[in-house]
C-alpha cells in the first residue's frame, strides 16, 4: 500500500483510508470483518464522526477485536463550545473504546460565526488544546465544504490537517490544497466519488492520488468488495490513461447541469435554507443505502427544501447555473 506523510502529524498513512459513514448500515460481525479486511489490505487510517449514528460504536467494537494499534483513528465533533466538545470527546472515546485519538477534527465548519465560536474564550479549540496537552488528543484538524472558510482556517495555522471534498467534479479547493501543503498541513479527501454521483470508484480514487498535494482519500465502505476495490488503488498505484481521463470527463459533462459542487456561492437563501446540504442529503438517500440517516439529518434542519418560496435570489449566484429551485423541488419530493 502506498503511504504518504500526513503533514505536520508525521503519521505515515495509507493513501486510502477507511471512511466511516456507511458502516452504520452493518451489524457488529460485519463491522469486524470490514476492519479486518481493511487491515489486511494495508489500510491504516480510519475516519469517523460523532454524527454518523452508530459508526463510532461499531468501529470501537471492531477495533477491540482487530487491534486499536493497527490504525490511526480520527473522529470529529460538530460542537463549537468548550463544554460541548468535551462532552462529545468523552462519548467518542467510550464509543471507540480508546484512551486517545490520533486526530480530532472540528466537523463541517460552515459559517464564519462557527469559526468565531470555536476560537473564542469559551470555544472548543481551547478545550481540544487542553486535551492535546494531556495526550488524549494527539493532533487537531478541521473539516469544511466552503473554500472561503477553508482558506481562513488554513491561515490560522492551528490545524495539522484539513478535510475537504475533492473529485473530478469538485476541484474548487486545489489552490487551497497547495497553500495547505506549503504549510505542511495534511490533506484528507472526503466525497472522493462525488457523493456517489460517479460510479467509477477506482478511476475517481486514481484521479485524486495523482494530485501530489493530497495525502489520503477516505471513501466510505460497507462491503468487503468495496474495501478490496478501494484499497487496490493504493496497492497498485498507476496513472490514469488518456481514455480513462476522457471517461471521467464524460461524467463531468453529464453531471454539469444537475450537480451541486457545494461551493456555497448561492448563500444566503432568503429563508435560510442550507441549499448544498439539502442536495447532499438527497444524494445520500438516493445513491447510498443511508435512508434513515439522511432523512433524520434532513428533518433535523430548521428549514429545508420544502420551505423554498421560489424567490429566485440564489440561482444567479450559482456559478454552475444550476436550476436550484427545480432541484430543491425534487429534494422535497424525495425527502418530504
Ligand atoms: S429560491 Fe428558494 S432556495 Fe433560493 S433563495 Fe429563494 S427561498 Fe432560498
Ligand atoms: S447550488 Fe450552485 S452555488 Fe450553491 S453550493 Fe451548489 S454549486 Fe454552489
Amino acid at each position: 500500500m502506498e503511504k504518504r506523510i500526513l503533514g505536520r502529524t508525521g503519521y505515515e498513512v495509507s493513501v486510502i483510508g477507511f471512511g466511516g459513514i456507511p458502516i452504520q448500515n452493518v451489524d457488529k460481525d460485519t463491522a469486524i470483518k470490514l476492519v479486518e479486511e481493511a487491515h489486511k489490505q494495508g489500510i491504516n487510517f480510519i475516519d469517523t464522526a460523532r454524527s454518523y449514528n452508530d459508526s463510532e460504536k461499531l468501529l470501537g467494537q471492531a477495533l477491540e477485536v482487530v487491534g486499536r494499534e493497527k490504525f490511526y483513528i480520527a473522529t470529529k465533533s460538530m460542537q463549537r463550545t468548550y463544554d460541548g466538545v468535551l462532552k462529545d470527546l468523552e462519548i467518542s472515546l467510550k464509543n471507540l473504546k480508546v484512551d486517545s485519538l490520533d486526530l480530532y477534527q472540528f466537523h463541517n465548519v460552515s459559517k464564519e460565526s462557527e469559526m468565531e465560536t470555536i476560537f473564542s474564550e469559551n470555544g472548543a479549540l481551547k478545550a481540544v488544546k487542553e486535551m492535546k496537552e494531556k495526550g488524549i488528543i494527539k493532533e487537531i484538524g478541521v473539516t469544511s465544504h466552503s473554500v472561503d472558510l477553508l482558506n481562513k482556517l488554513i491561515d490560522t495555522n492551528e490545524f495539522s490537517t484539513i478535510q475537504f471534498p475533492y473529485n473530478i467534479v469538485e476541484n474548487q479547493a486545489e489552490e487551497a490544497f497547495k497553500k495547505a501543503k506549503e504549510k505542511n498541513i495534511g490533506i484528507l479527501i472526503m466525497k472522493p466519488l462525488a457523493g456517489g454521483a460517479i460510479p467509477k470508484g477506482e478511476l475517481c480514487l486514481r484521479y485524486i492520488m495523482e494530485n501530489e498535494n493530497i495525502t489520503l482519500a477516505i471513501p466510505g465502505m460497507d462491503t468487503i468488495e468495496q474495501v478490496k476495490e478501494n484499497a487496490g488503488v493504493g496497492n497498485n498505484p498507476r496513472p490514469l490513461a488518456e481514455e480513462e481521463i476522457k471517461e471521467l470527463q464524460n461524467y463531468v459533462e453529464e453531471l454539469g447541469t444537475q450537480f451541486c459542487r457545494r461551493c456555497g456561492y448561492c448563500a444566503p437563501c432568503s429563508v435560510g435554507i442550507d441549499i448544498p446540504t439539502n442536495f447532499l442529503m438527497e444524494g445520500y438517500y438516493t445513491r447510498y443505502d443511508l435512508k434513515d440517516w439522511a432523512l433524520s439529518r434532513y428533518n433535523g434542519m430548521e428549514v429545508n427544501a420544502k420551505d423554498c418560496i421560489e424567490c429566485g435570489d440564489c440561482e444567479p449566484r450559482c456559478p454552475y447555473d444550476l436550476p436550484i429551485i427545480e432541484m430543491l423541488k425534487n429534494v422535497a419530493k424525495v425527502l418530504g
